[in-house]
């Protein structure tokens, strides 16, 4: 799959959970499949896409709002690290995971 193909199909889930997007007026659930296909490729070369797959907003549409164990990396109640989980909700840990990462819609795909 392209970046753009693959960005189209991340755009698609986190609008399908409740991510709000629009472009000139039109939302993304109401857009053609050819508007769609530029309408990413133009947030790819002019990078806008990057604020948003970073917003708070998109996180939560995206992950959920659960939570994660930070210290061994589970989803939800932890039940390996009885004296010390350190939960953080889904969203943020994979804010911090997405930054540190060198392609950020690779990272994405794996979630899809
Ligand atoms: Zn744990």
């Amino acid at each position: 799959m392209t970046n753009e193909e693959t960005l189209k199909n991340i755009l698609d889930k986190a609008v399908k959970n409740g991510l709000g997007l629009k472009s000139h007026r039109i939302a993304w659930e109401e857009a053609s499949a050819y508007h769609k296909e530029r309408w990413v490729s133009n947030l790819i070369q002019s990078k806008e896409y990057v604020s948003i797959i970073f917003s708070h907003e998109f996180a939560k549409a995206y992950w959920g709002d659960g939570y994660i164990c930070l210290t061994c990396g589970q989803e939800g109640e932890c039940d390996n690290c009885y004296s010390s989980p350190n939960y953080r909700s889904s969203g943020i840990a994979h804010l911090m995971q997405l930054a540190l990462s060198t392609d950020r819609i690779k990272y994405l795909e794996k979630f899809l």
